[in-house]
């Protein structure tokens, strides 16, 4: 895992390295049983070089806090690993570029669960399992198992926490999406109850 970040922050296999601050590897425990996928680095995160430490990383700490996890005992990255100018979307060459990383984070992570964060970790997920994306609203809070990269794992998409900043109703959805996520992992003894 190390080696992986080694390499992410000295790459400059797409445009984007010429605007970073720091690239941002990902972070927490890389024998996770769970692990989160979020989009790309934001502003804050560009700035520390740590994933989720802004604004919307505040609101997952939250969701995080219904699970009784702390970010040491899972894996929190993305499907980018440096910061898109203005927080624009991913462009489909640059997650073909960078997404290499992500799935060898995956191989040494070997995670039993894979909560994406948000339309575009989702469908990228989705095509490695084979599986068509619709919407983030058809397939949220709902568990999907399958193979990705070889590995059997359960895929569960919810929200990106950056929506939640928009709308309580918002944040209430993703609060529910965890409730379930709780639910599922307890059930499976990934988190005590
Ligand atoms: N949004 C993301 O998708 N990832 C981050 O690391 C921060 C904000
Ligand atoms: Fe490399 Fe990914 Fe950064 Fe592009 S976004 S320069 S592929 S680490």
């Amino acid at each position: 895992m190390e080696e992986i970040a080694h390499e992410v922050k000295a790459c400059r296999k797409c445009p984007l390295w010429k605007t970073r601050k720091n690239a941002v590897p990902g972070d927490g425990n890389p024998s996770a049983e769970v692990m989160f996928i979020g989009e790309a680095p934001g502003y804050w995160e560009d700035v520390k070089g740590k994933p989720f430490v802004g604004a919307a990383g505040k609101f997952l700490d939250t969701l995080l806090s219904i699970l009784r996890v702390s970010r040491s005992d899972v894996f929190i990255g993305n499907i980018l690993k440096c910061r898109p100018p203005q927080n624009r979307d991913p462009l489909p060459e640059e997650i073909r570029a960078c997404t290499p990383f992500l799935d060898r984070q995956i191989r040494v992570i070997e995670p039993r669960y894979i909560v994406t964060l948000g339309r575009h970790s989702t469908a990228y997920i989705f095509s490695k399992m084979g599986l068509q994306f619709t919407s983030i609203s058809a397939v949220h809070g709902k568990f999907f198992e399958g193979q990705v990269l070889g590995l059997n794992v359960c895929v569960f998409p919810t929200y990106h926490p950056a929506a939640a900043l928009y709308s309580a109703r918002n944040r209430e959805a993703s609060e529910n999406d965890f409730k379930i996520l709780k639910a599922e992992l307890e059930r499976h003894g990934v988190i005590k109850a």
